[in-house]
């Protein structure tokens, strides 16, 4: 359902009000679409376009946006904050998300606090779509937190003082380039690197010409014999890497499982292990999950993920994908149960529309502000 000319300008009017930067053009909400707006919980939700910093390069491609939506969830009054961010090469767009919220139907429930139930049915909605299914999540999470008048690290009962540091992604580049934005990194007490390529040792002496902070490693399914990733990690072993994550192409089951059988590095699912049902098929292939809202459909799911996870023994790292502030404060709540993040996703934004998590030399740093953390 198109929503009229009058509720966009109200409901702009009021977003700009509340919880957007007075920077951020009205018009980049130009097509909200509000649901239900008789029932309890009002949802509605409308795209809008991250602008990076810097030009991201990942194997596949270059590119300067990244799409995501933002959603609401408004009842008697109080509204949650959600978001999907769909980077293109994972199959979700403004289109799918637009296609896939519009089936959501809220009207059938009055208690917000009845989360399984109402996760549940988005679940049921259809398949896949789990960045679209996360901005409802998380939304709901921020409603439900601010009626509790807490955040979700306290209502899980976590403790904030072990948020863990974030690495920050050194991008690939020429060395150079590389040198100067690792020294531009200095606040940072771990660095990524992105491997799987060409020239990955060049870019690790590259960085490690410069800095001696620990690193490390996600090979993005990029290596494609196992005797030579493991030649590879053994070499990141020496040059004080601390874990790598995915470093076969997540088809080739027994190559990776063997990889872990005999690194000597923790070794993380990542494009393997999308939900929880993924964490309990690869649980003996992998020594670590890589843990991320976006794909196991938000902060209910990535919860149970985390606890599994735990009681299997396992690494966890908590991720992400370039986000506003919303989604990453979301993530946070959990990081204080995590061996590491990269929960820099915010920071690679020009235009974040909301405040929250910060990252303080280099650590994440929760608010005290109720819900998922976002000032409003
Ligand atoms: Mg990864």
């Amino acid at each position: 359902m198109k929503q009229s000319r009058k509720n966009f300008l109200k409901t702009s009017g009021v977003i700009a009000a509340g919880t957007i930067v007075a920077s951020t053009p009205v018009s980049s909400f130009a097509s909200t679409i509000i649901k239900n707006k008789g029932s309890k919980m009002k949802f509605s939700f409308k795209p809008y376009t991250l602008e990076l910093k810097h030009v991201f390069t990942v194997a596949v491609n270059s590119r300067t946006t990244t799409p995501v939506m933002l959603t609401e969830i408004e009842y008697e009054g109080i509204k949650g904050y959600g978001e999907a961010s769909m980077p293109p090469y994972l199959g979700e767009s403004q289109e799918t998300a637009t296609k896939f919220l519009s089936k959501v139907d809220l009207s059938q429930f009055n208690d917000p606090f009845e989360m399984e139930k109402i996760l549940d049915y988005v679940d049921s909605i259809d398949e896949k779509n789990t960045a679209a299914k996360a901005s409802v999540d998380i939304a709901l999470h921020d409603l439900v937190g601010k009626l509790m008048n807490q955040p979700w690290y306290k209502i899980w009962g976590y403790d904030k003082t072990k948020t863990p540091y974030t690495t920050f992604t050194i991008g690939i580049d020429t060395p150079e380039v590389v040198k100067q934005k690792t020294l531009e990194a200095a606040e940072f007490k771990l660095l990524k690197v992105k491997l799987g390529r060409e020239n990955d040792k060049e870019m690790i002496q590259t960085i490690r010409s410069v800095t001696d902070v620990p690193l490390t490693a996600d090979a993005n399914q990029g290596w494609k014999d196992k005797h030579y990733a493991l030649d590879m990690i053994n070499w990141l072993n020496e040059q004080n890497v601390l874990y790598v994550e995915q470093p076969m192409p997540k088809e080739m089951i027994d190559e990776n499982a063997w990889i872990t059988q005999h690194s000597p590095l923790p070794i993380l699912g990542d494009e393997s292990i999308q939900r929880l049902n993924d964490l309990i098929k690869m649980k003996d292939v992998y020594s670590g999950v890589v843990i991320k809202l976006m794909k196991c459909t938000g902060m209910r799911e990535a919860n149970k993920m985390l606890n599994l996870a735990r009681a299997l023994n396992m690494k966890v790292m908590i991720g992400c994908m370039t986000e506003t502030s919303c989604a990453i404060s979301a993530a946070s709540q959990l990081s204080p149960m995590v061996d590491w993040a990269d929960l820099d996703g915010a920071l690679l934004i020009k235009n974040d529309p909301y405040e929250g998590m910060k990252v303080i030399d280099g650590k994440v740093t929760l608010t005290d502000y109720p819900g998922i953390g976002l000032k409003s």
